[in-house]
């Protein structure tokens, strides 16, 4: 996907502060942190949003929120909490049409959502 961030991330084209990579995903810090801990989890393959995916992802997907535990985990969140968000299309606020499961830790996060 020529216009695509997440795969000009993947590439190598645009540079990011990668975390975590493996043949399916990486994980990169968020350029404009919400949260002390604001990571995107993503998958290699190019998928635009969650209404785009097929059967064949579902275990993609369980991996991506797995490492996203992982992650928080690893950066000392997993008993004080943590919040994976997939926002989908313009009411949800989705800016990168190549799906990205938010991890945001560290702080108090309200709730509901803004
Ligand atoms: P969305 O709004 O689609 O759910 O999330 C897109 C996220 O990508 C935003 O949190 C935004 O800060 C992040 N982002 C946008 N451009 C870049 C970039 O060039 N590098 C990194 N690391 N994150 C980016
Ligand atoms: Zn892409």
């Amino acid at each position: 996907m020529i216009d695509c961030l997440c795969c000009k991330i993947l590439k190598g084209e645009i540079p990011a502060a990668i975390i975590y990579e493996d043949e399916r995903m990486i994980a990169f810090k968020d350029i404009n942190p919400q949260a002390p801990l604001h990571a995107l989890i993503v998958p290699k393959r190019h998928i635009a949003s969650l209404n785009d995916l097929v059967p064949e992802d579902d275990a993609l997907v369980g991996e991506m929120i797995r490492r996203a535990a992982a992650i928080a985990g690893q950066h000392g969140y997993a008993d004080r909490g943590f919040r994976t968000v997939f926002n989908t299309n313009a009411e949800a606020g989705q800016t990168v049409f190549h799906i990205h499961l938010h991890l945001l830790a560290g702080r108090g996060l309200s709730w509901p959502p803004g």
